[in-house]
């Protein structure tokens, strides 16, 4: 059953979930007020990988098309060890004919999204960070900013806050954040280095570099940092960093040569979020605000726009906002668990202080596509598409 009437909803975060979601409920005639804390929003951010999850939400907002004109198609994710001896060659294809991903940067979806947002009415508030919400008692919420300006009332509130939500703490459930010990340095730059696949070269659990090609001739070069060696990296200087990528990833040598200053590159750690309930009566958390992740399994941005593209449906469907938000759940959570655990399990078998992992990594890890029903849940699980655990391809 429908909603009777239209909400009020503030969306919090301008991001991709936040975006996605702002345009979906102000589309189907909800009254929507985005807030994002950053002053100017625009094209920031690294390479990204737009999975079969995310090209499918794209394909239904209608904007797929011109998203991967900007993008490289990527046919395979294949990872060796220094020295050239494969680790693991991943090729979509071998899923489904037409299966793949994309590389493409990060600014060509959000710009893509935030066009979206302009074409629908959504009062867009930018340069207000949000603190905090109170119930009032007409069963309305208002939100309080930094600024100590008092915001409202919303029928409830849509958290896109990402992964350092402030707002996690205002729901008053059980929520974890683990810190990874290790970081990645980001640098998009011309050329190319590798094409048609995403490509990585690993040396024990310490040291990984890789290559993504993202369309418009430019490709995201990454490399693995230990936190606690960033500032050694730096006072070192750009020359030796470049030649140590060039030895380790000769075929990153054409994007190394562009690299003349350390602005030219974004550090990035990350951690991940667990959230025991994701609800209740007047807030619901989506996106990395929910469940942040380690970016090695390439699914948080796909993530993000699922989960706004099953609200917006949860809502559309539900009489009220609590049991959309049920909805959402039960529609939504095996799903984003499965991505949830699996990421967290492979992440320190590519990064972490613990050799040992690495050295099982190099024995198991070659073995497992060779058992064909293994390689169809490994390929179905990296294109985004895995149910849950127990479950088959999810359709979208
Ligand atoms: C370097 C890197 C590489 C990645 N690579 C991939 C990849 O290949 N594939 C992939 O799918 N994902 C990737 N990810 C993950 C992906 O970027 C995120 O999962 C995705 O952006 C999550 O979207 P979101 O909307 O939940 O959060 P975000 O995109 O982080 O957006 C959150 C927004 O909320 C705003 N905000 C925060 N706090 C407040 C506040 N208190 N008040 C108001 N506004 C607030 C922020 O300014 C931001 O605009 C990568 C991440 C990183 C860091």
């Amino acid at each position: 059953m429908a909603p009777d009437r239209p909400y009020r909803i503030a969306v919090v975060g301008f991001g991709m979930a936040g975006a996605t979601s702002a345009y979906l409920l102000a589309k189907a005639g909800h009254a929507v007020t985005l807030f994002e804390r950053a002053p100017v929003v625009g094209a920031v951010g690294a390479g990204i990988l737009l999975q079969m999850s995310g090209q499918a939400i794209l394909r239904h907002l209608g904007v797929l098309d011109s998203v991967l004109a900007h993008a490289a198609p990527l046919e395979e994710l294949h990872a060796i060890h220094v020295g050239g001896r494969e680790l693991v060659r991943n090729r979509y294809g071998l899923y489904a004919e037409g299966c793949r991903a994309y590389g493409l940067h990060r600014g060509v979806l959000f710009e893509t999204l935030k066009t979206l947002v302009e074409s629908v009415p959504v009062t867009v508030d930018l340069g207000v960070e949000i603190d905090g919400r109170i119930s009032n008692a007409d069963s309305t919420v208002d939100l309080t900013d930094t600024a100590g300006n008092r915001r409202g009332p919303f029928d409830f509130i849509v958290c896109g806050d990402g992964a350092r939500s402030r707002l996690r703490g205002a729901l008053g459930s059980r929520h974890y954040s683990w810190k990874y010990g290790h970081g990645t340095l980001w640098a998009i730059t011309p050329g190319c280095g590798v094409r048609g696949k995403l490509f990585q070269v690993v040396r024990g659990t310490r040291n990984l570099c890789g290559l993504v090609p993202m369309g418009d001739g430019l490709t995201t070069l990454y490399w693995g940092v230990p936190k606690s060696e960033y500032a050694g990296v730096l006072a070192r200087g750009i020359g030796p960093l470049k030649d140590e990528i060039v030895r380790f990833c000769p075929e990153a040598r054409d994007c190394a040569e562009h690299l003349v200053d350390f602005d030219q590159f974004l550090f990035t750690t990350y951690q991940h979020n667990y959230m025991a309930r994701r609800f209740d009566r007047t807030i619901v958390f989506l996106g990395d605000a929910a469940h942040a992740m380690s970016p090695h399994l390439g699914q948080g941005i796909n993530l993000a726009m699922v989960d706004a593209w099953v609200l917006a449906g949860a809502i559309a469907d539900a009489p009220t906002p609590l049991e959309a938000f049920r909805l959402f759940e039960r529609r939504q959570r095996g799903y984003q668990r499965y991505y949830s655990a699996v990421t967290l399990m492979l992440s320190p078998f590519f990064q972490s202080d613990w050799p040992m992992l690495g050295w099982g990594r190099d024995r198991v890890l070659p073995l497992l596509p060779k058992i064909p029903f293994v390689r169809r849940q490994m390929l179905m699980t990296v294109a985004g598409l895995k149910g849950g655990f127990l479950k088959g391809e999810r359709a979208f």
